[in-house]
This record gives C-alpha cells, structure tokens and sequence, in this order.
C-alpha cells in the first residue's frame, strides 16, 4: 500500500457530539458520511458516528447507501459477537440507524432502498411511483416506504418549488397508500455568509412549503434544513442576532420553531464539519461560534512511506519540466503519491513558487519540482537522519487540507474527498 488514510476515532467522536451541543435544542445533527465520508472511508466512519449518537447518516446515492448499511450490519455483528450476543438480529437492529439517500434515484434503485432499509429524498412523482411499485413487488414487508421530500427554495439542483406543483404532488402523495412523508427539507445556497439575503429568501420559501404541507393535511416527522455552517455561522445561528436585522431569528432558531409549529422534529445535515473542518464565515471574523471552532478536529491523517533518497548536485533540475532547479546540493526524498492519489498537482513546488509540505520526523519537507502521477519529491536536506521507509504525513498535524485547498484555489471539502487511499480506524 503506497499510503493510507489514518481516521482517528475519538476525534470524529468528539466533533460529532461538539455538534450536537452546537445545534441544542432537540435539533438532531443528521451524519453526512456521502463521497466515502469525504475522502475518510464510509464504512470506517459511519459505526464510529454511531455510536456517537447519530440516528441519522446521510448519503449520495442508493449504492453508498448499501455499503453504509452493510458497514453498519458488519460493525454490530463485530460487537455483538465480542459481546455474546447472537447474530440472527443484527441486520434489524441495524435499521434503526436512518440513512436518508439525499442526491436522487433511478428506478432500479428503488429494490435496493427497500432491501437495506434506506430513505430516499424525493421531489418528482415518477421517484414515488417507481418506489412505490418496488414495496408492493417486496410483497409487504414494508408497509409504507418513509421518503423525504426536498423543497427547491433557490439551489435549482433537486426538489419542488412551493407553488402549484407541489400542491399537486402532495395531493398525489396523500393518496399513495405505499409511501409515508416522514420528512421535509431544503438546502441553503450560502449558510457560511452572516445575515444573507439569500437564506433569508429560502427561508420565506420554505416556510411557504411547509405551510402547504400542513394544509394537504400531512403531518411529517421531521423538518430539515441547513449544513455544517449552519452550526458554526453562530451569527446566523443565535436567536436574536443583531448582525442583520432581517435575520433577527437566527437560522437554527427559525427551523426548530417552523418544525414545533407543525409538531416536527428538527434536524441539520452535517458533512464537512464532522472532519474537522468548515468554510469561512464571511465577512471574515464577524459571527463565527468560537465554540465550534476551536473544538473541531482534523479526523484524517493521511500517510505514505518514503521510497527513496538521492543526493543532488547544485544545478541539477527535478521532474518534469524542470521547474526546480537545485541552488545547492540537496537530499532529496521519493514519495509514491502523486495526483492520482488526490495530491493536488497545484502543490508543486518551483524556484519561483514555493508550493506544499509534507511533515516527516515532525518537520516540514517541502515539495519540489511537479507533483507527478505517483511520485511526488520532497527536499529532507534540513531532516537529520531520514530513512527509507520513513513515514511522512501527507495531511494531518502540520499540514492540513485548508494549506491545500489555498494552493490549489478550491475548498477543503474538494481536497479531503480527492483522497484516494485505504482508511482504517486509529
Ligand atoms: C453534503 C450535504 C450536506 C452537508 O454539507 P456540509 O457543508 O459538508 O456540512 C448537507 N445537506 C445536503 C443535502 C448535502 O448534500
């Protein structure tokens, strides 16, 4: 293995519950574990969120939400076992862990949402009608298939916008004796800008949803709205906020009480966060929740081995096109990672631009020359006593995925689910 992800456990636990404690009330914080857990390995991280406390996991699609749930079955088979307790119930104790399948479906997916237990989002009726016809093929195991139905308040991605249409799919709903509406939910463009005209917006639409909601005479379980920064925008997510007066009901404050008024259960979705990380809050140091900052954890530290050394000449040049040139005689050491491996090629280093590190022995090894493929080099000339098969820290303690995003100009959530490499729980 030419390197691996390490997911330490105590802090996913610890960022999951400083969550929840963010979110207060009875908000419950839904899991996001989409894209392999951003990068982190699903099938590591979604027993370790669970037990942490998460009813709720999210993901893209019915196939991700297959291998979370066998995850899951797997994880409490493990204990079970260690525990002595027989196997014959694991697989149902298991579905009582949620997981909400947020980005569509097909209709051959509608056999597998019913066969592990997951619970779609849906906004168009053909969605229903293909997972309706899969509960009567299943021959009546399942009554009724919970869904969950996005509202389009202005992301123009997925769901139904407030208005006649969505009046016509709640009719059509309400008479569909397979399916249950168990929840509502929508998506905010812009949680990580303070006082946004943009959520503010949304939230009118939303609420004009709900309100249809309520008059087809449907009562949903749960009403959902809102990410990661949607906790940490603590501006946005106080009651009362003095930052915008439009905004005087801070975004969390607003969804916990548009659920109580349909009698609700209130929930916020989050990814990017449980790993340690999040957008900024702009404008830039206005409203951020320190709490939530400052207790948020990196999870991953994403590791390789050096596979060799070399000693170069001053004038010698590294790599393709020779953008680095040696000003003096250098060691150099040979990772195997390289952009094929999400190490981001915009991390290059020349003599003009200094790009990314690598810590080894604790100390920062600057890249040099271009990120190839596999292979990427770093400069260990100031590193006493570095040996093949060193371990070097590609992400984690001294370098993280915020150092790579700004020299790659993205965000860190593009960075950390770049990785490709093998997780296991530390
Ligand atoms: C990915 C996703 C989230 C999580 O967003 P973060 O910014 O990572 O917290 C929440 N809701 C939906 C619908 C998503 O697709």
């Amino acid at each position: 293995m030419t390197s691996w992800v390490e997911v330490s456990e105590r802090r996913l636990h610890a960022n999951y519950r400083l969550l929840v404690e963010a979110a207060g009330g009875d908000t419950a914080v839904l899991a996001v574990v989409k894209a392999n857990a951003y990068g982190h390995g699903a099938g590591v991280c979604a027993p370790v969120l669970v037990k942490a406390g998460a009813e709720w996991l999210g993901v893209a699609d019915a196939a991700e939400g297959v291998a979370v749930r066998e995850a899951l079955v797997r994880a409490r088979a493990a204990n079970g076992a260690a525990n002595g307790v027989a196997h014959e119930d694991q697989p149902r104790l298991c579905h009582d862990i949620r997981i909400l399948v947020m980005s569509g479906l097909l209709g051959e997916d509608a056999e597998a949402v019913l066969s592990h237990g997951l619970t779609p989002v849906v906004w168009e009726q053909q969605q229903m009608e293909w997972l309706a016809a899969a509960v009567v093929q299943s021959g009546g195991d399942v009554a009724r298939l919970p869904v969950h139905l996005e509202i389009d308040t202005g992301m123009a991605r997925q769901g139904v916008a407030p208005g006649e249409g969505l009046r016509a799919l709640l009719h059509w709903l309400k008479r569909q004796p397979r399916l249950m509406l168990e929840g509502v939910m929508t998506h905010f463009a812009s949680p990580e800008e303070v006082g946004s005209a943009q959520t503010l917006a949304q939230r009118e639409r939303f609420e004009e949803a709900i309100a249809a909601v309520a008059e087809a005479g449907l009562r949903p379980a749960w009403v959902h709205a809102g990410s990661s920064s949607t906790v940490d925008n603590a501006a946005d997510s106080m009651v009362g906020s003095t930052i915008d007066n439009r905004n005087a009901v801070g975004n969390l404050a607003w969804l916990r009480s548009l659920a109580a008024g349909v009698g609700a259960r209130s929930m916020v979705r989050s990814g990017i966060a449980l790993y340690g990380y999040c957008l900024p809050i702009e404008p830039e140091g206005c409203g951020v929740n320190a709490n939530v900052r400052c207790g948020l954890q990196p999870v991953m530290s994403w590791k390789t081995r050096v596979i060799g050394l070399r000693e170069v000449r001053a004038g010698d040049t590294v790599g393709y096109n020779a953008i680095f040139t040696a000003p003096r005689p250098m060691r150099l050491a040979l990772l195997p990672v390289g952009y094929s491996d999400g190490v981001r090629r915009e991390l290059s280093g020349s003599n003009a631009r200094a790009g990314g590190w690598v810590m080894l022995k604790g100390q920062r090894a600057a890249i040099v020359g271009r990120v190839s493929m596999n292979l990427t080099v770093v400069d260990v000339t100031g590193i006493a006593g570095v040996a093949v098969g060193d371990e070097a820290v590609v992400l984690g303690d001294g370098v993280t995925a915020d150092d790579h995003a700004r020299l790659a100009h993205t965000i860190a959530y593009e960075i950390v689910c770049g990785v490709r490499a093998e997780a296991r729980l530390v």
